[in-house]
């Protein structure tokens, strides 16, 4: 049986004042003590913007809360004139757990590409933060049927040069973008498809230990009423949530799935 660790990803991306953020995760960790929440059973993260991070650093050590933290991007650079970036090892200091990268809206707004994605996540490797790289299909790619290819060139390239021990370590999030903020949840069936799909290359590319090790995460309007189904697919380790993780019971509700 496997050993991997749900984990449930609340990707606030660019929303919520700071005092809103605050409360957020206040409100998260006494919602899920009322759901008798097992942390030890499914992993809790936050993805809040840059600039909430040494707050939420401040309420997450001050209250010893269990529920982690991290970031929605990282650069591939380790310091020096790049303006506006931000450095894994910034982020490590700032106790960050995880780092989103290759999320689809940095890969169709900022023209991110697999190599480049596969650069921020050896980057955050190396200050040990956890990336979760997202891959997934557009809508003309899944009507045409190609999605299981598609997906599986994604992580192979955005996965370029990394060692089994590395993947083996990493998460994995298949985010179908027509599924992304639009209310339409792919089937768990759809989910199961694509995420065995990515384990099997991931096993073929880099052996069992890894595909056994690395976490595979559904991303698409994932809802507490629809996670049930999701995560009963075998290859589902569990959620990358968008807009559900801003309302506490939704996301609430997705961590408590069990
Ligand atoms: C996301 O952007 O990662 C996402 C899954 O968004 P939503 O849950 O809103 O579809």
């Amino acid at each position: 049986a496997s050993t991997r660790i749900p984990l449930m990803a609340g990707n606030w991306k660019m929303n919520l004042n700071h005092q809103e953020a605050l409360v957020l995760v206040q409100k998260l960790a006494v919602t899920l003590a009322d759901k008798k929440h097992d942390y030890g059973k499914v992993e809790v993260v936050v993805v809040p913007p840059f600039t909430d991070l040494r707050s939420v650093q401040t309420l997450v050590d001050g209250d010893r809360l269990e529920i982690k933290y991290g970031a929605q991007d990282v650069s591939p650079h380790d310091a020096g004139a790049y303006t506006g970036e931000i450095s894994a090892a910034m982020l490590a200091k700032l106790g960050c757990d995880y780092v989103v990268v290759g999320h689809s809206e940095r890969r169709q707004y900022h023209a991110e590409d697999d190599a480049l994605v596969a650069a921020k996540a050896v980057k955050a490797l190396a200050a040990g933060i956890v990336p979760i790289v997202c891959v997934g299909e557009g809508l003309d790619i899944r009507q045409a049927g190609e999605h299981v290819p598609h997906c599986i060139g994604q992580t192979v390239g955005s996965l370029a040069g990394f060692t089994p021990e590395q993947v083996a370590g990493l998460v994995i999030a298949y985010e179908p973008v027509w599924a992304i903020g639009t209310g339409e949840v792919a089937t768990p069936e759809d989910a199961q498809e694509v995420c065995q799909a990515i384990r099997a290359q991931v096993k073929e590319s880099y052996g069992e230990a890894a595909a056994d090790g690395v976490r595979i995460l559904y991303g698409g309007s994932v809802k507490a009423a629809n996670v049930a189904g999701i995560m009963a697919q075998a290859d589902v380790d569990g959620c990358l949530v968008g807009g559900a993780s801003l309302q506490v019971d939704e996301f609430g509700g997705i961590c408590r799935y069990y």
